[in-house]
């Protein structure tokens, strides 16, 4: 094995573990990465950037069915699911030269293979080619090794597909059973109906998004209906069983699905199985992650944790964020705590929701007197298009000191939108102050700053 000694030892070439390298090293630090996969984790690879390609080839087809309606010829393409699958492989492949290119760039050592804790100052990487590996002396070890799709335990569970498996599944799927209620069954649902699949989706709860404003989840449901998604609530799988071509979705109220794909979307746990954490003296949390305080400290001083491994949300901007707090407290002169009030966030359903602040009922639970400003609306696009799409846009207002709260929309773009409002938000507006803004005229997003009437007050 190689002899190396580090200042950072990083476990996960991902969204944080790559930034927290490439930090360090540009702060002078010396610095090893291991990486058991392909450089940038779960966002570049089976994440973020697949799935908002997928979303994007998924748009293309209420652009055909909008089309005639602004004058252009009906036309009716089929997807071409090979070529998609290869053109998103392609980019994806470029995407991981650059984030290597980040790496080498500042100085940092990716070392390819699977880490594992040999004790408070040492990791041991198994190299994936089969060539001797590394021995590792740091004095900080950064675990940044990400999540796993996890899989319920039911009769032919593993019949089914996790959310990595969906962007290079052999066959389209014409008919796909998601099973979940959360952020990937919900923008899977939306994306494969879009690119032409039949989707019903299974949420055990009344509603999709549970934790989100309940006003914004009830109005995505709609829409996705209203496009032909067929979301069943308050219903559970019991059995996946094989009959031939089919796969046969037993539901808990008798229901029988078919279905080409069964889409096991029930929420990811953390990786830190086999990677020598607790024999090392590093406390884990009921759900196996790694536990932390805000500045990501671990309860061993020489480890440290951000991202998915961790219990916060799991968001690639909050791991993003997070190793910026871990590389400023050990190399920097930064005090600072992760701050995880305020998470603007979007779901790229179709139509997308964005969201950031407080959701109406998470806000009364504050016992304050509230104002709630709502409304929904056709956009401009639909008047001609044909689409019986609307938008809902919604403020969150403390009645007393006339803060904005919470801001909730489902509209086309809803995160382009409201990533500039979360700007606003961080700053403390004030609905006067989203009042005196001027609108920009036609756009969804004006709206937003010119609803004069509360929908509720108290
Ligand atoms: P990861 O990016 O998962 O990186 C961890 C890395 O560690 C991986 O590369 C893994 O191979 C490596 N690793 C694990 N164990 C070892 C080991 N023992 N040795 C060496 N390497 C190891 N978030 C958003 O903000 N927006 C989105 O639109 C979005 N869409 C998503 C869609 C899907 C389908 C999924 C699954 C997630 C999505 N997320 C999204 C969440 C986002 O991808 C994660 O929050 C983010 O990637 C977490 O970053 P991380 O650095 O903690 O872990
Ligand atoms: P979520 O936690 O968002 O959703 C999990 C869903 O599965 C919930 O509806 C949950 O129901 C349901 N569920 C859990 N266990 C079972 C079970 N045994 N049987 C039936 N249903 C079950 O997790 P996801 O897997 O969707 O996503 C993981 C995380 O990845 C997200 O929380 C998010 O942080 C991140 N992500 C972010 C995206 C973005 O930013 N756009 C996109 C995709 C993922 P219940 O509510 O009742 O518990």
């Amino acid at each position: 094995m190689t002899e190396l000694e580090v200042e950072l030892m990083v476990l996960g070439a991902g969204s944080g573990g790559v930034r927290a390298a490439r930090l360090a090293a540009q702060r002078g630090a010396r610095v090893a990465v291991a990486e058991s996969g392909p450089t940038g984790g779960t966002c570049v690879n089976v994440g973020c950037i697949p799935k908002k390609l997928y979303s994007y080839a998924a748009h293309f087809a209420d652009s055909f069915h909008e089309a005639p309606g602004f004058g252009w010829p009906a036309t009716r393409p089929m997807l071409d699911w090979s070529v998609l699958k290869a053109r998103r492989a392609a980019e994806i492949h470029r995407l991981n030269g650059i984030y290597d290119g980040v790496l080498s760039g500042a100085g940092a050592q990716l070392l390819q293979g699977r880490a594992r804790l040999t004790g408070p100052n040492s990791v041991e990487v198994v190299a994936k080619d089969g060539s001797s590996g590394w021995r590792v002396t740091a004095r900080h070890i950064l675990v940044a090794t990400g999540g796993h799709a996890t899989r319920p335990d039911f009769p032919g569970a593993d019949l089914a597909v996790l959310s990595d498996d969906m962007f290079d599944l052999p066959v389209f799927p014409r008919r796909l059973v998601v099973i979940g209620g959360g952020y990937i069954a919900s923008e899977m649902a939306s994306i494969f109906h879009g690119l032409g699949a039949v989707v019903h989706q299974v949420v055990r709860h009344t509603a999709l998004l549970r934790g989100f404003d309940t006003d914004t989840a009830a109005f995505l449901a709609q829409e996705m209906q209203k496009k032909g998604v067929q979301l069943k609530f308050g219903r559970q799988p019991l059995a996946i069983a094989r009959d031939g071509e089919d796969l046969k979705v037993q539901l808990d109220d008798g229901t029988l699905l078919l279905a080409d794909t069964v889409l096991l979307a029930t929420g990811r746990g953390p990786n830190t199985r086999g990677l020598g954490l607790t024999e090392a003296g590093v406390a884990l949390s009921p759900t196996g992650a790694v536990q932390v305080d805000g500045a990501g400290q671990s309860s061993l001083a020489s480890v440290h944790a951000v991202g998915d491994v961790t219990d916060g949300p799991q968001l690639t901007p909050v791991a993003l964020a997070q190793a910026g707090v871990v590389v400023d407290r050990l190399f920097g002169q930064g005090e600072r705590r992760f701050d995880a009030s305020l998470i603007p966030t979007a779901v790229f359903t179709h139509p997308n929701v964005g969201t950031v602040g407080l959701a109406e009922a998470a806000a009364r639970a504050h016992g304050r007197p509230l104002r709630i400003f709502r409304s929904d609306f056709r956009p401009l696009k639909h008047t001609l298009s044909g689409s019986s799409e609307r938008c809902m846009v919604k403020l969150v207002v403390d009645a007393a000191t006339d803060r904005v709260l919470g801001l909730h929309m489902v509209g086309a773009d809803a995160g382009e939108i409201v990533q500039g409002f979360a700007v606003a938000m961080g700053m403390g507006a004030t609905k006067a102050q989203f009042d005196a803004t001027l609108g920009i005229h036609p756009t969804m997003a004006e709206e937003l700053v010119t609803m004069r009437m509360p929908v509720s007050e108290g």
